[in-house]
């Protein structure tokens, strides 16, 4: 589902290496109007793409340290998120342009550019993306669907989560976790944390609720998943 929201709070994702292209871009989507991100690195940027969201509006440049446009386009797509994508490339690229067209992206523009076009474009997808929304600006969430993690694939709309095929007994408690912290694998929370944002603020929760919750989680994913991070609380990891 593609998400709407209001105009003055629209995010954009750049990921692109080249600082005076991400800049000139940051500048000139700020007057459309929406607030950008610049990401330099692939990989780094993919992680923000879904772990970051919701965005309006993704730029990815083809050429990428880490990892280049085309595969960071594949990997949002197959998490099942569905934000306007616009490729940048080189001039003459044209095998580039049809596959990251194929790839899931919805746009691309050809290196170098003008001020006009690019905003022409992101308008223009925009307007696509409000008449592909049901609500037509209204605000929705737009995270993606599913995440696939080593051996574990988990489905937010569905909320459950399976392991090498076999379904997880999770309870809503449970999977609320489980999908927070697969959203952001890396970060370490705190059982503070973790309560006002798997809990809610105001829950009258305490520490060792989120360990208790924890440690069962722990039980049902196996060795490898949620590690302990000490001095500060837990950590999500897809095992090595
Ligand atoms: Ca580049």
């Amino acid at each position: 589902m593609r998400a709407m929201t209001p105009e003055s709070s629209r995010r954009v994702l750049i990921v692109e290496d080249e600082p005076d292209v991400a800049r000139l871009i940051a500048l000139h989507v700020a007057e459309l109007p929406a607030a950008a991100h610049i990401e330099s690195d692939g990989r780094e940027g993919l992680r923000l793409a879904l772990a970051q969201g919701p965005w309006d509006l993704l730029v990815l440049d083809l050429n990428l340290p880490g990892l280049g446009g085309l595969e960071v386009c594949r990997a949002v797509r197959a998490k099942g998120y569905d934000v306007p994508i616009l490729m940048l490339t080189a001039r003459g690229s044209e095998l580039d342009r049809v596959l990251g067209l194929e790839l899931g992206a919805d746009d691309y523009l050809t290196k170098p550019f003008s001020v006009m076009e690019l905003q022409a474009r992101v308008r223009a997808l925009w307007r696509r993306a409000a008449l592909r929304s049901p609500s037509h600006g209204e605000a929705l969430p737009a995270s993606p669907e599913f995440l696939q993690v080593a051996a574990m694939r988990i489905d937010r709309v569905q909320r459950k989560a399976w392991m090498h095929g076999h379904e997880l007994t999770l309870t809503p408690r449970e999977f609320s976790l489980l999908w927070h912290f697969a959203n952001q694998p890396g970060k370490a929370f705190s059982r503070n944390e973790l309560l006002a944002e798997v809990w809610g603020y105001g829950h009258d929760g305490y520490d060792h609720t989120v360990n208790t919750h924890i440690n069962r989680l722990r039980k049902k994913l196996g060795d490898g998943y949620i590690d302990t991070v000490w001095g500060v609380g837990y950590r999500f990891q897809a095992p090595p």
